[in-house]
């Protein structure tokens, strides 16, 4: 089984859920529905449209409780927060988005906001006191507070403020490939000591394998920062957040036409490049799979199987309600 702990359909009213179906029965996905650009009410558009698209089709089940999770006749589904702006600054709003299906929430997206810093900024003053509220609201509500995207301060403010443990829901190691997206060694110990987990993604200017043509190599930088991970944390603490994006294209184009929320960090290596599902799982004929490429690591199969799904599932069963 495979918890995919973020991937990206377009936020577009074109957006197809048929297309998580690339994934394969039996996985867990969360899907994003909304980051520094969105609205409350452009959130919940998102959410309504994503929700009965997959409720009209036989192969989705949104999720309520962890207990949902697993049936191999079924993705299961739920979605999260990339980004507090979707909140209207109403912290009241963590439940309502929960009643809908959100489960993860990440308090900055790479530039600052009124939950504290991201990643991009070169000035670092961590949480704000708003920012605190949030995760005491996360920490009430059951969903997970989530270090991506935030600022190395505000990143160890979470783990430090939080009651439950925290998660990164898809974040390399800046150890092996120096990017402000990356975190840290310390950030990495801050996040396992709450008990929490560590998806490492497949986007190649995170993992320092950019080329189109250089899907192996990806998937290898991958199984490289998984490895360095659990040496560096533990078994318990890494697990997959992919961040595989179903219209790299449109995503993109979003890229240089919102260069606020982004900066030469991302556009440096030339237009984003992926890790698809069918890469990841082994289906792609000449590229081995990253389960193959985690056994070569030394991985045994009760490891392999806390890496893909137990180690996520345990921390869901921690903090959802
Ligand atoms: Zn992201």
């Amino acid at each position: 089984m495979l918890w995919e702990q973020h991937c990206c359909l377009p936020l577009l009213p074109t957006a197809r859920v048929a297309d998580l179906a690339r994934y394969p029965l039996g996985s867990y996905l969360s899907v994003n529905v909304g980051y520094s650009g969105e609205t409350k009410a452009d959130s919940l558009a998102l959410l309504r449209l994503f929700r009965e698209q997959a409720a009209a089709d036989p192969r989705f089940r949104l999720v309520d409780r962890v207990s949902d999770i697993g049936a191999p006749e079924v993705i299961s589904l739920a979605f999260d927060l990339e980004d507090s702006a979707p909140l209207d600054g109403d912290l009241d709003n963590v439940a309502l988005f929960y009643e809908l299906g959100v489960r993860s929430l990440l308090p900055t997206y790479n530039h600052a906001n009124a939950a504290g810093c991201g990643c991009l900024d070169t000035v670092d003053t961590g949480l704000t006191a708003y920012g605190k509220d949030l995760v005491r609201k996360l920490n009430e509500v059951g969903m997970f507070v989530d270090g991506s995207h935030c600022s190395r301060r505000t990143g160890l403010d979470l783990a430090t403020h939080t009651a439950a443990p925290m998660i990164y829901s898809h974040s390399n190691f800046a150890a092996l490939w120096a990017h402000p997206r990356n975190i840290t060694a310390d950030q990495a110990r801050a996040c396992a000591a709450t008990g929490g987990v560590i998806g490492i993604n497949g986007v190649g200017i995170f993992l320092g394998e950019n080329a189109p043509e250089a899907r192996a190599e990806r998937l290898a930088a991958m199984a490289d920062h998984i490895r360095y991970g659990v040496d560096l944390v533990g078994i318990d603490h890494i697990g997959i957040g992919s961040d595989y994006s179903f219209d790299g294209d449109q995503f993109n184009a979003e890229i240089h036409e919102n260069p606020a929320a982004f900066s030469a960090d991302y556009t440096a290596w030339g237009p984003l490049q992926w890790t698809p599902p069918e890469d990841l799982l082994g289906e792609t004929p000449g590229i081995p799979s990253l389960d193959d490429l985690l056994t070569d690591r030394g991985f045994t199969p009760t490891e392999r199987a806390a890496l893909f799904s137990g180690n996520f599932t345990r921390v869901a069963t921690q903090v959802w309600r």
